[in-house]
């Protein structure tokens, strides 16, 4: 078999990326956030593309706004809370459409697999009155990225283009193309259309119903809806991956495709729906499409079979549907459970330990790798809602206890999210006059999602030099008087500086500045090394607190214990896998009995 240029192998993202680049795209702004993050990534090693991290997902959308109003082609990412940050900027961009085509894609993740909730972003395509599509695997992501551009500007408005974690994430073959000749940008004074003044919008709210009317029609003859051939005496309305779901159980049943989720192509479901027996719309998480499907009158199932949470696969389908013909077949493989944890040497780990010594503290958390925090032995979080929310939650508690919470709130949030949204919540803090705390977990990346720079990491979404966000000035710049920053691998000066400022009944900031050792600067650095001297270990586990995974904890019975030399009353023994280590020190800080040993740097 001969080697083909002109077919590449794929993620989801990855092609997205590409179908961006082929459809002409020539500015593009995003937020990290899993599933969507590879997208931009991807996209800035395009030539002729400019791309850019944004500090949130509505800064991204808006100059990804202001690119289309200069009449160039224009991306925004961001997984699906993004959107709900965004919602400010989409719903009024819905009314002043824009010059060159916007597409803003959203990665929905169906299970949580990296989320805070759970939701289906195909609402906001109904209720911000827009077009959204979505497709079921890589080859058709790229090829509809080119269809957006070209709805976007024929109908005049963005579209939204709906992924979910298994399209993001899946690998498949996708055929190259050329890319669309960019246009060139200029300025038009367009203000009836692009100042949405009142007397302005409720003239646009009118062109958005007719595009909504045209969009419609629009539907009916798209090749991305088509009705696929197969037994009648069920048939499946299905969209995204779950197309992919129906088409593995039931690989004869005849299926209406949808690959524009929104607005639907009601004369064909209803063609399709009158040719087949039974109608089962099959779909992840909300009844989306059942819904508007029954409203127009309808008869089909959905829900009532399929579950409504969680991500659905072939099994689940088959056996939701005819579940006395569910066989060994489907039967899912049981893998062993990771639990999760913060890595090896990470620096979070040190305020963890500090603030889980600090009973009667409320830690109000965020969005995060450090989230990992609110697990054992750490258990050190209180609270999580959303990104940035941890300082303006530990503010409202502030003002609800008065004085009974003063030395009890503290906020902790990352460097990124400090920068997505956690400012406007200290800025508040600072206005409104509170006393609560906030840690900025400084490990100079943005780590959850994968290593993406943000403002203030010094570098841009290429890794070029750029301009930082100096943390300590921007906190005292805008009024906090006692910022402190820590080294969070020395436990006992951070537990010091933790008790003084969280004590203190006026606001502080700690900024906890210590790289995460996944960066590859700290990985290619040499570290020390630390190892357990067993004979002198008491079983005291005061290491074993730190949660660190290089550290096992091996129990022994009193038989055991007096075999190894160890008081017969000594529970176990802690050890050190030096493999794992990554030679932060923090648990030799913590051996009172010099168990703990640092080997010279390796
Ligand atoms: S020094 Fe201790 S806490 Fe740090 S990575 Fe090694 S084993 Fe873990
Ligand atoms: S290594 Fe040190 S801290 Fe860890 S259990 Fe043994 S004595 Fe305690």
């Amino acid at each position: 078999m001969g080697f083909d240029r002109d077919k590449l192998w794929l993620s989801g993202n990855e092609a997205i990326a590409l179908g961006a680049w082929e459809a002409g795209v020539q500015v593009a702004s995003g937020y990290p956030g899993t599933p969507s993050t590879e997208v931009m990534g991807n996209l800035v090693k395009y030539e002729g593309v400019y791309g850019e991290w944004a500090p949130n997902e509505k800064v991204g959308l808006e100059v990804a706004i202001g690119a289309s109003f200069a009449g160039v082609r224009s991306l925004a990412t961001m997984k699906h809370v993004g959107l709900n940050v965004a919602a400010d900027p989409l719903f009024t961009a819905s009314y002043t459409g824009g010059r060159g085509g916007l597409v803003i894609l959203n990665a929905d993740d169906p299970q949580m697999h990296s989320s805070q909730n759970e939701q289906d972003n195909r609402n906001y395509a109904f209720a911000a009155k827009l077009p959204m599509l979505e497709p079921s695997d890589p080859a058709e992501a790229k090829a509809m990225m080119l269809s957006a551009y070209e709805f976007s500007e024929e109908l005049d408005c963005p579209v939204l283009f709906r992924i979910t974690t298994r399209i993001a994430h899946v690998k498949g073959v996708v055929p190259r193309g050329e890319r669309v000749a960019p246009a060139t940008p200029s300025i038009e004074r367009m203000p009836a259309k692009f100042v949405m003044l009142p007397g302005n919008a409720r003239v646009r709210r009118g062109v958005v119903e007719e595009r909504m009317a045209r969009a419609r029609e629009l539907a009916e003859t798209l090749p991305e809806n088509r009705v696929e051939d197969g037994d009648r005496s069920r048939g499946f309305i299905c969209a995204g991956t779950s197309y992919n779901y129906v088409k593995e159980a039931f690989p004869g049943a005849a299926v209406l495709k949808l690959g524009m989720v929104w607005p639907l192509p009601e004369k064909m479901i209803r063609e399709f729906a009158a040719s087949v027996d039974e109608l089962i719309v099959v779909e992840e998480l909300d009844p989306f499409l059942e819904n508007h499907i029954k409203a127009m009158g309808i008869a089909c199932r959905g829900k009532d079979l399929i579950p409504a949470q969680g991500e659905l696969n072939s099994f689940i389908v088959r056996k939701s549907i005819e579940p006395e013909s569910v066989g060994e077949l489907f039967a899912p493989l049981e893998l062993p459970m990771r639990p999760p944890n913060m890595c090896a040497g990470c620096p979070h780990r040190g305020i963890f330990y500090g603030l889980s010594k600090m009973k009667d503290v409320f830690v109000s958390g965020d969005i995060g790798c450090y989230t990992l925090g609110f697990l054992p032995p750490l258990s050190a979080m209180d609270s999580c809602v959303c990104m940035g929310a941890s300082v303006t939650i530990a503010h409202g508690m502030a003002k609800a206890l008065g004085k009974a919470g003063e030395g009890k709130l503290v906020a902790v949030l990352g460097d990124s999210t400090f920068m997505h949204s956690g400012i406007t919540g200290l800025i508040n803090t600072i206005y409104n006059e509170s006393y609560a705390s906030v840690i900025i977990l400084d490990n100079r990346i943005t780590a959850m999602t994968g290593h993406q720079q943000n403002p203030a990491s010094g570098r841009n979404i290429k890794g070029e030099p750029a301009n930082a966000i100096d943390l300590e000035k921007l906190c005292e710049a805008v009024g906090v008087r006692r910022v402190v920053v820590v080294n969070p691998h020395d436990i006992n000066a951070t537990r010091k500086v933790l008790k003084e400022e969280i004590e203190s009944t006026e606001p502080s900031v700690i900024i906890s500045r210590a790289p995460c050792v996944l960066l590859p600067e700290e990985r290619a650095r040499k570290k020390p090394v630390y190892y357990t001297n067993l004979d002198n270990c008491t079983g005291c586990q005061a290491c074993v607190g730190l949660g660190c995974p290089a550290i096992s904890w091996h129990p022994l019975t009193p038989e055991e214990a007096r075999a190894r030399g160890y008081r017969e009353k000594q529970k176990g023994y802690a050890e050190i896998n030096e493999v794992q280590c990554n030679g932060c020190g923090q648990c030799a800080s913590l051996c009172k009995f010099e168990a703990i040993t640092c080997r010279e740097e390796n």
